[in-house]
């Protein structure tokens, strides 16, 4: 109704007696523009508010040790301590942001290497092999040996990336002595794939989340705690990187949690 209430008043000034054969009216629905550059916005705020913390610690700290605390030698090593946290801290977030600009600016792109997922999977875990002996992590993985179709076409980076953020949280919200499973398998089909998959499972028997939270959890910035997220070193990137990086391989994430009992991500990579 409101565009043909357009189309009478546009033809009436256009041809006020009438003799006007037809007028051609456009429309574009600019809610979507709107609600990109609303997104935009809330995430210039976010990073701003992101940095902006640790900075004022560090500016903190700079004052203080220039002032009161200059010939304090113990408060000295213990703010400096932890002003290297915070820098340390800021050195993440940087790394985490230009991570996802990254996979943003060539998620069309399809990646087309051929990657094999346990070598991804070998090289994380060397890589998070001190935390998962300083949190006493009880660590069981059943891979796919050569031969049983455990590649598929990939960025052997970014996969490695997926892979980290997972299990790096499983360990953090796993808690201390927790359990750590790993599971990856080949199947010939899954639902909403037209071929082979390999599906990547990684379990933790933590606390779980609040099934309210997991629609949003791959939001940049989502934490369902964020003291105790910034406490244990998260940008609340994580899983917006891998988000990103697993539409880029026209995989599916999915997140199924039980509060108490423990949380499990599973992945979903078509194998061609
Ligand atoms: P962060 O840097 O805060 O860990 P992520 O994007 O990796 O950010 O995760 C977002 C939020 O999801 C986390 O802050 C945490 O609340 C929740 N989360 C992620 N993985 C787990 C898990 N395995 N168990 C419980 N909560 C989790």
């Amino acid at each position: 109704p409101a565009a043909e209430t357009i189309f009478r008043m546009v033809a009436h000034r256009l041809a006020p007696a009438g003799a006007l054969e037809g007028v051609l009216v456009s429309f574009l629905d600019i809610s979507h523009v709107e609600e990109a550059e609303q997104m935009r916005r809330d995430f210039v705020a976010n990073v701003s508010h992101e940095l902006r913390s640790p900075l004022t610690v560090l500016s903190g700290f700079i004052e203080t040790l220039q002032g009161s605390a200059r010939d304090d030698a113990p408060a000295r090593e213990r703010f400096l301590a932890i002003m290297a946290q915070e820098a340390r801290r800021m050195n993440r977030l940087v790394g985490d942001l230009l991570s996802l600009s990254k996979v943003e600016a060539n998620e069309r792109v399809r990646p087309r290497d051929v990657v094999r997922m346990a070598d991804v999977i070998g090289a994380t875990l060397a890589a998070l092999r001190p935390q998962i002996e300083e949190e006493g992590i009880r660590l069981s993985v059943r891979g796919l040996a050569p031969g049983e179709g455990g590649e598929l076409p990939g960025d052997r980076d970014q996969l490695e990336q997926v892979v980290h953020n997972l299990v790096e949280n499983a360990i953090k919200y796993g808690g201390t002595g927790g359990a750590v499973r790993i599971t990856l398998e080949a199947h010939a089909s899954w639902p909403g794939f037209s071929g082979p998959v390999l599906t990547l499972a990684v379990a933790d028997d933590g606390e779980g989340i609040d099934p309210i939270h997991l629609p949003r959890l791959t939001e940049r910035f989502y934490r369902v705690d964020s003291h105790r997220s910034r406490q244990m070193g998260g940008t609340g990137l994580g899983l917006a990187i891998v988000k990103h990086i697993v539409n880029r391989h026209r995989g599916r994430l999915s997140i199924d949690s039980v509060r108490g009992k423990g949380t499990t991500f599973l992945l979903v990579l078509p194998r061609q």
